[in-house]
């Protein structure tokens, strides 16, 4: 035991994805600074979060310098792919209908090697000055008042070695990122309960067919099949099978080795073990045939408490939470207190905002992923509202821009209602499909690139008014609205103005 006691400016806690994420962050933008980051584990093991999205790979790119680095050393990605079976499970991978893209996305997105990456990240970190510190477990975590006083701004810890030595840490900010454990959240009570549940199991896998390696005449079809994907990539997506209550994933994590789960509410303890992950996967002909030599490398059971990985937003929320984090530091240690304080809060009520808005899109929807025409329909308007009012947001530096923060503030009831009146809408179809037993009437032979509302792309990231994004939400609504009433077999519908879906009405 030691009584010497190490300053830091920052301390980091946990050196997973987050950690390592903002220690590079927070090194590049604080040369001076003085930052450690603390992680118990000594090897950098298999993980899940291997897909980044829009956001997160923009954050990648344009924060943190690594272009290079993500298109060397790990895969592009080739955008969300979803395909859809019968009732009885038994569609082969040609006769699925699918919603997909048949070019790389515009913005790149990245699959990754989450323990390589990890790994590299560390590196990376010990290169700009960062201090890592691994091995020793973190206890005893104090942490004392507001950000706004300079002189009680001491937290402290102990790091436990694992040869029983001990060191004292204090640091004028303390960055929890130790993912589950949530060190600060317990110490201060800041979980909340959700209610959308699902369970997850998930594993690494060697020789998982390649879907773009089959090859006539051993694969009859397989041309055509390829050729309506105008012979893009597909392994590199991430590749959804969906299901009415659960979907399967196939990520591509680089050099041979595939990640494989299952998501949903069917989650049940015998599924964890090789066998039973086999077995379950093996109820669905399509997947069995891309696994007929698959080798397990490993299967991990998860009973989830997580918010939802169906469209991998986890590295986005870590991306946006490191600018912010970043911000606030700069501030503070600019001498700027004060100045810190007053994001601080906005932050937090946004980040919580955001998080309510992304649970609508996951809450009481997965019997809607059980269609092709249901969950074409809610992927053509989450992928589209994504771009237009996220990915745009972002790229445009809003989420650091106070005023901005407020006028999205001001129209949260608004928005969360609009997500609500679809969410009810899609929920309302599967009912009605359902009761003329109808859920899978398109599930084989239809093909949607997935960007029937893409058009503006070209427009993302770039200066806009906001009557212009008003006009793009207008549009992609009113698109949903008269597509749904199509699937109902209804006329079409009476075009609404934006502040119409806004109200708490029926759309169906
Ligand atoms: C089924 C599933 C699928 C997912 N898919 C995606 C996806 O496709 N894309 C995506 O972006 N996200 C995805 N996610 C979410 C993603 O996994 C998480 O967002 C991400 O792993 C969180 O990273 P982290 O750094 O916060 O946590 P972790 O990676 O868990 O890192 C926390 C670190 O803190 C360390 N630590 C904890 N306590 C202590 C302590 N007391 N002392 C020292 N060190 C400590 C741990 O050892 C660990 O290394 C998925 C999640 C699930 C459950």
């Amino acid at each position: 035991m030691t009584d010497t006691v190490e300053k830091l400016d920052i301390a980091i806690l946990g050196g997973g994805l987050a950690g390592n994420l903002v220690a590079r962050q927070l090194s590049l933008r604080l040369p001076n600074a003085s930052i450690g980051l603390f992680e118990k584990d000594t090897e950098r093991g298999y993980k899940v979060g291997e897909s980044s999205v829009e956001i997160a790979s923009n954050f990648f790119i344009r924060k943190l310098g690594l272009s290079t680095y993500m298109v060397d050393d790990q895969l592009p990605k080739n955008g969300l792919r979803f395909f859809f079976d019968t009732k009885e499970k038994n569609a082969s991978l040609f006769e699925m209908s699918e919603v997909g893209s048949d070019r790389l996305p515009m913005f790149p997105t990245f699959q990754i090697d989450r323990a390589r990456f990890e790994r590299d990240l560390l590196e990376m970190n010990r290169g700009t000055g960062v201090k890592v510190a691994i091995g020793g477990t973190i206890k005893n975590l104090d942490l004392k008042a507001g950000i706004d006083d300079a002189t009680t701004h001491r937290h402290s810890f102990e790091v436990h070695e694992p040869d029983g030595s001990l060191r004292k840490v204090r640091a004028r900010w303390i960055v929890d990122a130790s993912g589950r454990q949530q060190l600060i959240s317990k110490l201060r009570g800041f979980r909340t309960p959700e209610r959308h549940a699902c369970g997850s199991v998930w594993g690494r896998f060697t020789n998982v067919t390649d879907m773009d390696s089959l090859m006539e005449p051993k694969w009859p079809g397989a041309d055509a099949w390829k050729g309506r994907a105008r012979h893009t990539a597909r392994v590199l997506s991430t590749n959804h099978f969906c299901y009415k209550g659960y979907w399967i994933w196939f990520i591509p994590i680089a050099r041979g080795i595939t990640s494989l789960g299952v998501v949903g509410t069917v989650f049940e303890p015998w599924m964890s073990s090789e066998e039973g992950f086999f077995k379950f996967m093996r109820q669905h002909k399509a997947v069995a045939s891309l696994l007929e030599d698959a080798k397990c490398i490993d299967v991990i059971g998860e009973a989830a408490a997580f918010s939802d990985p169906f469209y991998s937003p986890g590295s986005d929320y870590i991306s946006i939470e490191s600018d912010m984090i970043t911000d606030m530091i700069v501030r503070e240690l600019g001498g700027l207190h004060r100045e810190a304080r007053g994001p601080g809060s906005l932050y937090d009520e946004f980040m919580k905002f955001r998080f309510d808005a992304t649970m609508l899109l996951y809450r009481d929807q997965y019997p809607v992923l059980g269609s092709y025409e249901t969950m074409r329909l809610k992927w053509n308007f989450d992928i589209s509202c994504y771009y237009n009012l996220w990915v745009d947001f972002f790229m445009r530096d809003h989420h650091l821009d106070p005023r901005k923060l407020r006028e999205q503030l001001r129209r949260k009831e608004y928005v969360l209602q609009a997500l609500e009146n679809f969410s009810n809408l899609f929920q309302k179809l599967v009912v009605e499909l359902e009761a003329k037993d109808q859920l899978h009437r398109s599930n084989l032979g239809h093909y949607n690139n997935g960007t029937d509302l893409l058009y503006f792309q070209s427009e993302i990231g770039v200066e806009r008014k906001k009557g212009a994004v008003n006009t793009r939400t207008e549009e992609i609504f009113n698109f949903c609205l008269e597509e749904a009433r199509r699937i109902l077999g209804e006329g079409a519908a009476e075009k609404l103005e934006l502040h119409r879906f806004m109200e708490p009405v029926s759309l169906a």
